[in-house]
This record gives structure tokens, C-alpha cells and sequence, in this order.
């Protein structure tokens, strides 16, 4: 049986394939979320990837911040629980997920037998999230991507005082007028978003096994200064950012299970 799971995000939309609830066959990311071709252009290029027909899909579930506007799919499900299914398909001891997306980051804890035990949820500001990265790294003219390696030149990250991400843009501004080098203003940075996100961390509980998801997982900067601030190994996958997608198309599959069990 093959599953197909989309999460449309704030700013990504991202789908996954899947057969038999177990293996992943095929995956496909887009910038643009909610609103936007995003969904519709990473359906299509998963389309290519993959050797089957939209056809021979049995369920679709959608997940994610526009999951709600999607009308392509069987059934819609809350990111938390999507989060929390892919993050134990992928580590099947996680107890602690810190979930970094575009607009929000989340705490989802889970008993030991994988049941969503507790969750903290920042949505309100932009400081430890994707967002709060963004828009750094269009004030040093950099991409998303490389700012993982800039951080690791750094030899003393810059101190990045203002909790709101407006100021905190005034001040990567003055201290590069100051000449503050990037390397050291990126690690302040991403220290910044750990140092939040840590916050946030320790008012859920922290339980190992510990993993990060979401498109800021990617950044291994901001992976190394919440392992530190925590004291505890954070894992990582590289399908981080798919795993509501994985999670939504693993629901899709236990639904047909228990659709035919009542059968
Ligand atoms: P959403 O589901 O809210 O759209 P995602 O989990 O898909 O969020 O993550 C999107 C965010 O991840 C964006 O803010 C983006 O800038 C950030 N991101 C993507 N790739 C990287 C990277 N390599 N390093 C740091 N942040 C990244």
C-alpha cells in the first residue's frame, strides 16, 4: 500500500511517499507554503522522482500550518502528531523532539512507548525560529544554507543581546558596521536561536533520546549550541525537515490498516 504525506509549511512545503508504512520511496521539498505554488510544485517534482502514478496512492493525509485550506487530500492531522510519529519512525527510543520551523518552534515529549506526553510551543515571536535566521541572513547577503559553515570559522561568536528579532536586526547591523567578522556575527546568531529555543526546551522536560527537526535542524551551529546549553546529545537526521510529511503518511497507513480490520 502506498501513502502519501504532505506537509504544507509556513514557508516550505515538503511531501513524502511511502509503502507499506515503512519505507520511504520518495521525497520532494519546496520553498513557498501556505498560498503559495510551493504545494503544488513539490507534489509535482515528487511526481518525477517516483516510479508510480498519483493512482496507485491509497491515502493521502495532509499536515502542517495550511493543512486546513488543502482540499487534494482524505484527511487533514495536527503537526505535533505528525512530528511525533515521523521523529520515532526514524528513532524509535526518541523521547524529545525540538521542532524548528519557518514561524514557530516546538517541544513535543513522548513516553516511552512513543505517546505524546507534553508540548511547548513558541508561535508568538520570531526569535528561535527559522524566521529569526531568515532575516539575518539577508542582512549579510548570505544564503540559508551556508550559514552552518560560516559559524564554524568563527573564534569568538558575537554576543546578539536583543530578544526581539527587529532589534537584534539593528544590532547585527551596527556590528557589522563595526567590524564584527560574519563568521563570528553568524555564531552569535545561531547561538541566539539555541539560547531560546533552550528556554523553551527545559520548561518541557528534557528526556534522551533527544533529536531536532524542521528546516533549522539542517544548521549544525544551532544543533551544537542547544546540545551545550542542554547538556545533552542531540541527534540528526538529514530527512529532518520531512518529518510531519513522513508522519502524515505513516497516519494515512494506520488508517487503512484499521480500515480493513473493520472490514
Ligand atoms: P515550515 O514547516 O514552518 O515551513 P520548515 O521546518 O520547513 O518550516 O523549516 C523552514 C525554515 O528552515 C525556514 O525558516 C528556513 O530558512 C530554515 N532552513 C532551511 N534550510 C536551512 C539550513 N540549511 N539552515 C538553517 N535553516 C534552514
Amino acid at each position: 500500500m502506498i501513502t502519501l504525506g504532505i506537509d504544507i509549511g509556513s514557508t516550505t512545503s515538503k511531501c513524502v511517499l511511502m509503502s507499506g508504512g515503512e519505507q520511504i520511496i520518495a521525497s520532494s521539498l519546496r520553498i513557498g507554503g501556505l498560498g503559495t505554488e510551493g504545494p503544488a510544485e513539490a507534489l509535482s517534482d515528487l511526481w518525477d522522482r517516483a516510479d508510480i502514478a498519483p493512482s496507485d496512492v491509497s491515502r493521502t493525509i495532509v499536515t502542517g500550518y495550511g493543512r486546513n485550506k488543502y482540499e487534494g487530500a482524505d484527511g487533514e492531522v495536527s503537526e505535533l502528531t505528525c512530528h511525533a510519529l515521523g521523529g520515532r519512525f526514524i528513532f524509535p527510543d526518541l523521547r524529545t523532539l525540538i521542532d524548528i520551523g519557518g514561524q514557530d518552534a516546538k517541544i513535543i515529549s513522548l513516553s516511552e512507548a512513543g505517546r505524546m506526553s507534553n508540548f511547548v510551543m513558541n508561535d508568538k515571536c520570531a526569535a528561535g525560529t527559522g524566521r529569526f535566521l531568515d532575516v539575518m541572513a539577508g542582512i549579510l547577503r548570505m544564503d540559508i544554507d551556508e550559514l552552518d559553515e560560516c559559524a564554524a570559522q568563527s573564534v569568538s561568536p558575537a554576543s546578539i543581546s536583543s530578544t526581539c528579532t527587529v532589534f537584534a536586526e539593528s544590532e547585527v547591523i551596527s556590528q557589522l558596521a563595526n567590524g564584527v567578522s560574519r563568521p563570528d556575527l553568524v555564531a552569535g546568531i545561531c547561538e541566539s536561536v539555541a539560547s531560546r529555543v533552550s528556554a523553551l526546551a527545559r520548561r518541557a522536560g528534557v528526556v534522551p533520546r533527544v533529536c531536532m527537526s524542521g528546516g533549522v535542524a539542517k544548521n549544525g551551529a544551532v544543533r551544537k549550541a542547544l546540545s551545550e546549553s542542554l547538556g545533552v546529545d542531540i541527534d540528526f537526521d538529514p530527512m529532518a525537515q520531512y518529518f510531519g510529511a513522513i508522519g502524515a503518511a505513516l497516519y494515512a497507513h494506520r488508517q487503512l490498516q484499521k480500515l480493513s480490520d473493520n472490514k
